[in-house]
């Protein structure tokens, strides 16, 4: 993309509105723009941010056998009605009436919808085990949305919904889900720790938060410190293996790791040594749960058996924060300066800047580049507007992309070109070729 030709409104004063690094950077880089109260416009560079991250929550998904599709956004009020949670939902549903005076409600959440698709077109035992999932906008009217994409009122996450026949099958639906979020957020360079979580009325063990430890963070958090050196790596995990599944979440829940809402602090200096005993805040980009036969029994979902009884589905419901997770990244990772994209999510993965716009050499050589590094994939945007040096630097300090590559005419006279790393700031002169091999 040559930025001449791109849309990208970077804002030279920071928006007095926001509060923390993420939502401060987002407007500055010209990623969102505020619609109302907590609902935004994701602008270019922000859409393709989330289109990444979204690609990523699919890829781990599908890997771990679970099926994505499509529900809308709007729903019937009827269904909420049978499940029993119209009214409990308060005023954080936003309600709507159609022109029939039906009432429509703005989907802050599935259970009731896709256990209604269920039971009416799955019968019997044989077809379980089965989770679906989409990724699609949701709407809460929280009563303080702040902080930008982080507590937005419109916001886009994945609902993952899993139905099994029994509560071994819906723990190892489970266990699948928490192993391949632990993998979806290391993709994005994000450690998020999975905590456990409050079941409320429900009961059991079977919830927990995923949290990325950010001072801005929300929620409050316990953990033992050795939970920060685990990572899943590139160890290859095979989803239908019951034990491998089982053997990686008892790794990863091992070490004491709760929200303020679990958090037990007997158990807390009795399980963990005062010097790896932390407390810090996160922010929540994810929860999974195991609730059994709420729903199913609610709203009828049943099988026949082998022995022809009818048997309510086990459930769960797994929900990733897709937008809250751009926020969060930023808060993770960001400098005076501006954003700085982690690899796996990065909107653009070198920026060229043309030190001399309009030198007819120089001019060339950032176009050859131009040409090769998106030959070679390598998704370069390339500053090719009339601007001073300086101008154009801020501009990709800002946006944070990995690479940057400046030419200008004194490297040329030595055929280089500098490389610029945007984490470590570290410069090297080298050949076109040498740096395009470098950052691809
Ligand atoms: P929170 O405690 O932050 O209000 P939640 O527990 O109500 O979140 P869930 O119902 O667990 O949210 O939804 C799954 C995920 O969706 C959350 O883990 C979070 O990442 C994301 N999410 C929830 N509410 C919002 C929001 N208002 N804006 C952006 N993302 C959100
Ligand atoms: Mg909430
Ligand atoms: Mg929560
Ligand atoms: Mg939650």
């Amino acid at each position: 993309m040559r930025l001449s030709r791109y849309f990208l409104p970077v804002l030279k004063e920071t928006p007095a509105e926001a509060q923390i690094a993420s939502h401060r950077l987002m407007l500055r880089a010209g990623m969102i723009r505020q619609a109302s109260a907590g609902i935004y416009s994701w602008l270019p560079l922000g859409f393709k941010v989330l289109r990444r991250l979204e690609d990523i929550v699919h890829e781990e998904q599908i890997r771990a056998g679970h099926i994505p599709m499509l529900m809308p956004t709007l729903q019937s009020a009827d269904l909420w009605r049978e499940s029993g949670r119209y009214d409990d939902y308060g005023q954080e549903m936003l309600r709507i009436t159609d022109r029939h005076n039906r009432d429509m409600l703005y989907g802050p959440t599935n259970e009731e919808l896709i256990t209604d698709i269920f039971r009416s077109t799955v019968n019997s035992y044989k077809e379980l085990p089965k989770t679906l999932y989409h990724i699609q906008w949701k709407f809460r009217d929280e009563i303080r949305p702040r902080f930008g994409v982080m507590r937005g009122r419109e916001f886009y996450m994945k609902d993952g919904y899993s139905f099994d026949i029994d509560e071994a099958s819906a723990i190892h639906a489970y266990n699948r889900h928490m192993v391949s979020y632990l993998r979806t957020y290391e993709r994005m360079g994000l450690q998020a720790i999975p905590m456990k979580a409050d079941t409320g009325p429900i009961g059991g063990d079977y919830s927990h938060e995923f949290l990325v430890l950010a001072d801005t963070g929300e929620s409050e958090v316990f953990y033992d410190r050795s939970v920060t050196d685990l990572s899943l790596g590139d160890r290859s995990v095979d989803f239908d293996n019951v034990a491998e599944c089982q053997a990686i979440v008892d790794e990863f829940t091992a070490p004491y790791a709760r929200t303020d809402e679990t958090h037990d602090e007997a158990l807390f200096e009795a399980e963990v040594p005062a010097d790896r005993r932390k407390s810090a805040r996160g922010i929540e980009v994810g929860q999974i749960f195991y609730f059994g036969t709420k729903y199913s029994e609610a709203l009828g979902a049943e099988v026949v058996m082998p022995d022809g009884s009818r048997k309510p589905v086990e459930m769960g419901s797994h929900g990733i924060g897709v937008s809250r997770l751009v926020g969060a990244l930023i808060e993770a990772n960001h400098d005076e300066n501006g954003i700085i994209w982690p690899e796996g999510v990065t909107p653009f993965r070198v920026g060229i800047v043309n030190l001399r716009q309009g030198d007819t050499d120089t001019d060339a050589a950032c176009d050859k580049l131009y040409a090769d590094l998106t030959a070679a994939g390598l998704d370069p945007l390339y500053d090719d507007r009339e601007e001073r040096a300086g101008a154009k630097f801020a501009t990709m300090d800002l946006i944070g992309l990995p690479w940057r590559i400046t030419v200008g005419p004194r490297g040329l006279k030595e055929g280089k070109v500098e490389l610029t790393s945007r984490r470590t700031g570290e410069s090297e002169l080298l050949t076109p070729a040498d740096a395009l091999a470098r950052c691809a």
